[in-house]
């Protein structure tokens, strides 16, 4: 269904009109393609509070980038970022960031160092000379410690309050299609940082916004690591790939360089057979609800690859009515499909080692197990089910260095949400930071960082990639 609104923006006449009126003035968003490079061009602002932890990876990440970074000669972490900068062989620049002419693309905040809320003003020094020299489709990250992990109560509470600061950022430089994230890195995992400092930096994140991210501990070295071809020899699973979200993720998979088994119902054989035509993918038409179906997926991953690197349970039904009027088998097959179908095929890929060491689930939620939904008790409580399964499997998960991680898309244009009636679609759209629907793709890029081999210290996680929806945390 055509954005019509979208549409009536590209006219002049019909700009000027909404502008009038106050209504919001969606900007087009940068995206990744191919010809253009993976990761973020333009001026890069870095900075941090005194004693930040992260100086070395932030200045290693970006010194793979087309980026002109700078720091301010007002920083506190000015030697610090200098050093760094000079191990990592980074090109960095010393700059005014009150100069008139600055201009950023990107900004990168060291948060580590901040043990309590008065050197949160390290916030404040860094960010306020700069929020109106953001450029359009900009990526903002502020890397800080895990609250949780923190001993004293101090850099606990100081810690926390950088969720605040960052969804607030977010929102104020939404209006430019610029987006804001918070990574907490636990100690000792901050070399396992370098892959979530690529995937915020790059034009992957257009609809990722306001979300906190938690590395931690994992196992895997990124010397020599091919960034733009992540999956290389690697064999992925989606389930419900031909069409959607789920045919946006197979076709991103297999860009990163994965070989891709698609999945769907039998009945969707001749899409499937499409997508996979177009990626040199693999068939497997099944229903995954059918008793046989994990040992089948097993089964056919083994015979055919050896085993599975990736598996990503993206399939997924809605069947909406208000719970007074919902007959039972709309309940009974919206949990099936959408959760407990995920939790057989799991069991039997992990109790017969079918997933290889080093290991990928990633899971699609939905913001309706965020925040709950009007008419949807069934596909809500399957959802929530799903962020349920992320985080009571990664700790178990984390010991055969397998991780665990979900996606939780807002409004996202595809044929589920094209059949809403008109006004409920046109509120889901704007009702967001960048006052737009998402495309598939951009579910599909936060999939592929969740699957990348890099993506080590990522475990546990729920992003939503809802262009920071107002509706939920
Ligand atoms: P879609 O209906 O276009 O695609 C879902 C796919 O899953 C279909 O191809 C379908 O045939 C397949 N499927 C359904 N039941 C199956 C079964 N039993 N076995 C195998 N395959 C089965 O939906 P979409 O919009 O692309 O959504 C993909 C995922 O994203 C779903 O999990 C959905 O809940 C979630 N999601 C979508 C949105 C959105 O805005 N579109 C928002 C939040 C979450």
């Amino acid at each position: 269904m055509a954005d019509i609104y979208q549409s009536l923006l590209s006219s002049p006449i019909g700009r000027q009109l909404l502008t009038a009126v106050s209504l919001p003035v969606p900007v087009e968003l940068d995206r990744h393609c191919q010809s253009q490079p993976s990761f973020i061009t333009g001026n890069v602002l870095i900075g941090g509070a005194a004693n930040g932890r992260l100086t070395d990876v932030i200045s290693k990440s970006l010194a793979a980038s087309n980026a002109h970074v700078q720091v301010s000669q007002e920083s506190p972490s000015k030697d610090a970022f200098d050093k760094a900068a000079d191990k990592a062989e980074l090109k960095l620049t010393i700059i005014d960031p009150n100069a008139e002419a600055a201009k950023f693309k990107g900004l990168v905040f060291d948060a580590t160092g901040i043990e309590n809320s008065t050197q949160l003003r390290a916030l404040y020094d860094f960010f306020h000379p700069v929020m109106k020299k953001m450029q359009s489709s900009g990526r903002i990250v502020v890397l800080g410690l895990p609250p949780e992990s923190c001993k004293e109560p101090a850099q606990q509470i100081a810690q926390r309050a950088l969720e605040g600061f960052v969804r607030t950022v977010a929102k104020e430089v939404g209006k430019k299609g610029a987006v804001a994230q918070l990574v907490y890195v636990t100690k000792t995992a901050e070399k396992l940082a370098e892959s979530a400092i690529h995937f915020f930096l790059s034009p992957r994140t257009a609809f990722v916004d306001g979300q906190v991210v938690r590395i931690g501990k994992g196992k895997f070295d990124t010397t020599d690591f091919n960034w733009n071809q992540p999956l290389k020899g690697k064999v992925a699973l989606v389930t419900g790939a031909s069409r959607g979200i789920g045919e946006s993720i197979a076709e991103t998979l297999a860009r990163d360089g994965a070989k891709v088994i698609c999945l769907d119902i039998p009945a969707a054989e001749a899409d499937l057979k499409r997508v996979a035509s177009h990626i040199d993918g693999s068939v497997l038409p099944l229903d995954i609800t059918d008793p046989e179906a994990p040992k089948t997926i097993a089964e056919f991953c083994k015979k055919e690859f050896g085993g599975l690197d990736v598996i990503v349970h993206n399939a997924g039904v809605t069947r909406d009515k208000t719970l007074g009027g919902m007959p039972d088998h709309f309940w009974d097959m919206v949990i099936d499909i959408n959760l407990s179908s995920e939790e057989r095929i799991n069991a039997a890929l992990l109790d017969d080692e079918i997933l290889n060491e080093g290991g990928r689930i990633v899971c699609v939620s939905s913001m309706s197990g965020v925040a709950g939904n009007f008419g949807q008790s069934n596909y809500a409580t399957s959802k929530a089910g799903v962020i349920g399964m992320v985080n009571a499997m990664a700790p178990i998960l984390a010991k055969r260095n397998i991780t665990i991680n979900a996606v939780a898309p807002g409004f996202i244009e595809t044929q589920m949400t094209a059949a809403m009636p008109m006004a409920p679609r046109e509120v889901g759209r704007r009702l967001n930071s960048l006052k737009q629907g998402g495309q598939p793709v951009d579910v599909a890029e936060a999939i592929a960082f969740f699957a990348s081999p890099a993506s080590a210290g990522a475990n546990g996680n729920t992003i939503r990639v809802c262009g920071q929806n107002l509706i939920g945390a």
